[in-house]
């Protein structure tokens, strides 16, 4: 059976980025030849993680697609040379599911805390009435947890979002891929608390001048310790 080529990537210290014009499509090339995928959305944030802790850099090098979340990334492309388009997780996962309407393709939306999933569905509902949606919160234990996992593996859906935050959703992915091998795994973070309406994205003005962080820091303050990882990922781009 064919196959849809790996893309070229350049590494972020030692994450690979890959480089595509169009990762909905690749993606969707690869779902229509049933070729499970992991993604990860990388950021500064995320990047210096990896810097940190060796078993989240392996769980992330072992994705099938690493696309530039953050500006922080994007800019790092940039003083090497690649001309690589910012594409933020949740806009990657919008367009997945407009393609999940177009093919008929099953969807699942795991995690957030309860109700937040089936009420981001709700939110989908109302732009493509028949996407099929199957939802479960994220805060299992470990009797539903193996229920849940009895039902993916019976559902066998093309998409799965996963939003425990990070590294949570990716350890999760890597642990569970092998009950549904043809699946393209997302993880999300936050995602559904944006569809359900919980949180705000930054609005365009902000993200044009590539201040998204900032607002995300006003939006939630507590979130100023785990920010501190931007300025040392700018330092320590500038060394590398
Ligand atoms: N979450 C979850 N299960 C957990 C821990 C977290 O479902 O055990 C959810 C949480 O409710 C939130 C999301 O994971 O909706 C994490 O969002 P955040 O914006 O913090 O993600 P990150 O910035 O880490 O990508």
């Amino acid at each position: 059976m064919l196959t849809v080529e790996p893309l070229p990537s350049i590494r972020v210290f030692q994450i690979p980025v890959h480089l595509h014009p169009n990762y909905t499509q690749w993606l969707t090339d690869r779902i229509q030849h049933r070729q499970g995928s992991h993604v990860v959305t990388l950021n500064a944030e995320i990047a210096m993680m990896t810097e940190k802790d060796p078993a989240i850099a392996e769980v992330i090098k072992q994705a099938d697609l690493i696309i530039p979340d953050g500006a922080g990334v994007v800019f790092y492309l940039k003083f090497r040379g690649k001309n690589q388009k910012r594409f933020p997780g949740i806009e990657l996962a919008e367009s997945l599911l407009e393609q999940a309407a177009i093919h008929d393709w099953q969807v699942v939306f795991f995690g957030g805390a309860p109700g937040v999933a089936d009420r981001a569905r709700e939110r989908w509902l109302h732009t493509f009435p028949n996407l099929q949606i199957f939802t479960q919160h994220g805060y299992l234990t470990p009797e539903t947890a193996a229920e849940w996992e009895e039902k993916l593996a019976y559902l066998q859906p093309q998409l799965i979002f996963s939003c425990l935050g990070v590294p949570k959703q990716e350890f999760w992915i890597r642990e569970h891929r092998h009950l549904c091998p043809d699946s393209t795994w997302v993880g999300l973070g936050g995602s559904f608390d944006v569809w359900a309406g919980l949180k705000n994205r930054a609005p365009k003005i902000w993200q044009k001048l590539h201040l998204e962080w900032l607002y995300r820091l006003c939006q939630e303050p507590s979130r100023w310790r785990r920010m501190l990882a931007l300025p040392q990922f700018v330092w320590r781009s500038l060394w590398s």
